[in-house]
């Protein structure tokens, strides 16, 4: 038993080694990526179902590596979210953001961008310099801004999300709640933040057709949206029967691959060229 005891204990001391050793080694990797501005937006359009116009995009991240390769955001924000790195990388997004679209957005007013934040990003008001930094007077107004607050994520301070939302919309923003009823209470946050639009969470409109709960909790989600005097945007649209389906319960924005999937800045120029509103 003791030789046991010893070997078990001689094991986990160098598995424990090896882990800390290989974390440095990944922490030190994603500080170089971050410096090096690996990480870049893709831009998902966002459509009007009525009128098949383009309403405008939503920014999602990419890491590009140095390789050629592209890593999909699930496989690192955790980790840019517990090591505070997704401050920086979403300071970076916004910046090319304004590089990438400025001169569209400028020419195309009714055109938004959509722009994923983290529940860290309302525990300071440090969000708003950046905001006013990057986005005053760049081409692409206040007006275009939507910034999205997943509900996935609790949020530390409500008060002070809520007055950060405040100032964001007194700039001309909206704000948009996330993944709306996935997460930390969704009539909570709709109490407490005073959003502008409630996006419908892809897991919902994937059981559009397919189970009477999704269906019945999307009408729900839409009713509330408009009790609140709400805009409704519908994620993950992959069939032409979803898109008929929220047509008939007059839900008009939406996005998902039945459109497109997040396109590199030019792809999306070029999409916004042949989808111009008239
Ligand atoms: P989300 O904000 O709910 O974004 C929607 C996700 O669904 C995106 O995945 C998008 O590519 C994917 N998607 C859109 N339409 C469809 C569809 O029709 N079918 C399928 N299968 N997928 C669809 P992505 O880009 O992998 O991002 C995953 C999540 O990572 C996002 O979910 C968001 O929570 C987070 N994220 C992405 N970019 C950023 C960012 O810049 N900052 C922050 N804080 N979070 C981000
Ligand atoms: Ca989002
Ligand atoms: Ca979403
Ligand atoms: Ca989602």
């Amino acid at each position: 038993a003791m030789v046991a005891a010893i070997f078990t204990g001689a094991f986990t001391l160098l598995t424990g080694i090896w882990l800390t050793w290989h974390k440095d080694e990944d922490q030190d990797e994603f500080t170089r990526a971050v410096r090096a501005q690996e990480f870049v937006p893709y831009y998902q359009p966002v459509m009007d179902l009525f009128t098949g116009e383009l309403r405008g995009c939503e920014l999602l991240v990419r890491w590009r590596r140095a390789d050629g390769s592209m890593v999909p955001p699930g496989a690192f924000l955790p980790y840019a979210e517990a090591t505070g790195a997704i401050r920086e990388i979403t300071r970076q997004l916004m910046a090319q953001s304004v590089e990438d679209l400025a001169e569209l957005y400028a020419v195309n007013p009714q055109l938004k961008l959509s722009v994923n934040l983290t529940a860290s990003h309302f525990d300071t008001s440090a969000i708003l310099d950046e905001i006013r930094d990057i986005y005053d007077e760049s081409g692409i107004a206040f007006s275009q801004l939507v910034f999205e607050v997943t509900e996935q994520h609790p949020l530390r301070d409500l008060d002070l999300a809520r007055k950060i939302v405040g100032h964001m919309q007194a700039l001309g923003a909206a704000v948009a709640l996330d993944d709306a009823g996935t997460g930390h209470g969704v009539l909570t946050y709709l109490q407490k933040l005073g959003v502008d639009v409630l996006k419908i969470d892809k897991m919902f409109i994937d059981g559009i057709g397919i189970d009477v709960p999704s269906e019945k909790i999307i009408r729900s989600l839409v009713d509330l949206g408009h009790e609140l005097g709400l805009g409704i945007i519908a994620e993950g649209v992959e069939r032409q029967d979803q898109a008929e389906y929220l047509k008939g319960i007059g839900v008009a924005v939406c996005q998902g691959y039945l459109f497109s999937p997040a396109l590199p800045a030019k792809a999306y120029i070029e999409y916004a060229a042949a989808n111009r509103a008239t």
